[in-house]
């Protein structure tokens, strides 16, 4: 009698075991597959609940995904592409040193909730740097955006049509890093300015930016269209900030001499 219990049990537990590797797959949970077993004897061990066992095992699921999500996180994030800070050379780009960098990095300031700024005429790497630094937040777990300038205000703008906007500033504030990519390309509409006024003052000490600029603060007020907004901009924007001023001719014109005269005999 006992033994043929045991026979049945055993089968069963084979049956289930096969049906739970089917299952688990098919709902693509391998963490859960993987703890199922184990959490099972702990459960029997310790007197869970069904429910506790449950939860037990979900758990396992959702911190392996969380854990797991950074790519997930990089592609909702909308970077205009793959940069990393570990492909970055500091060796070309003499004006920024390693070690600001590397401090970022660490993405203290997310938590401190303060602001990076990268200046500096194009191609000498500022949205390279800010996409490797918020590749490293996605990866690190936090919530990131990624868009210009332009493109942050035609959404702000789409929100404040639809009446929505504050609805729409409210949601962008719980992202705790977003980055603004090319302020100074586009001149803004006053509508804008007060637009993009509203988003980064919404933001203060809330949560961080990283903003990147062709334009020094000084001729904020052409982008802006009025010195009073861009002051008011550039103080809640560097309050709690390190700001980058990066110089240099482009990257993508490293190597060739610009403005130089070829020699007649170097072949080219
Ligand atoms: P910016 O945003 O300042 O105009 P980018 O960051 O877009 O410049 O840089 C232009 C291109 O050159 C990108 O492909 C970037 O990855 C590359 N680049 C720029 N500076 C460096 C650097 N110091 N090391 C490696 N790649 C760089
Ligand atoms: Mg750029």
């Amino acid at each position: 009698m006992s033994t043929k219990n045991g026979t049945n049990q055993a089968r069963t537990s084979r049956d289930v075991g096969s049906e739970l590797i089917y299952l688990t797959k098919a709902l693509k949970a391998p963490a859960l597959r993987d703890a199922a077993a184990r959490l099972a004897e702990r459960a029997r061990d310790e007197g869970w609940s069904h429910e506790e066992y449950l939860a037990a095992c979900l758990q396992r699921e959702v911190a392996a995904r969380d854990s797991h999500g950074a790519e997930g996180r990089i592609r909702a994030a909308r970077f205009p592409s793959r940069k990393s800070l570990e492909d970055f050379d500091f060796d070309h780009q003499r004006s920024v040193k390693r070690e600001v960098i590397a401090h970022l990095g660490t993405l203290d300031f997310v938590a401190g909730k303060e602001n990076v700024i990268f200046l500096g005429p194009p191609g000498t790497g500022k949205t390279h740097l800010a996409t490797g630094l918020g590749i490293r937040a996605c990866q690190a777990g936090h919530r990131v955006a990624f868009g210009t300038a332009a493109q942050w205000v035609t959404r702000l703008a789409e929100a404040h049509q639809a009446g929505r906007l504050s609805d729409e500033l409210t949601r962008l504030g719980r992202i705790p890093l977003i980055v603004v990519d090319e302020v100074g390309y586009i001149p803004f509409e006053p509508e804008a300015a007060n637009l993009f006024f509203q988003f980064i003052s919404g933001r203060y000490e809330r949560a961080s930016v990283i903003v990147t600029s062709n334009k020094p603060f000084g001729r904020w007020g052409e982008v802006f269209g009025d010195d009073t907004v861009a002051a008011a901009m550039i103080d809640r924007l560097v309050h709690h900030a390190e700001v980058i001023s990066l110089k240099g001719d482009s990257y993508r014109m490293r190597g060739r001499d610009l403005g130089r005269v070829p020699a007649a005999n170097s072949g080219e």
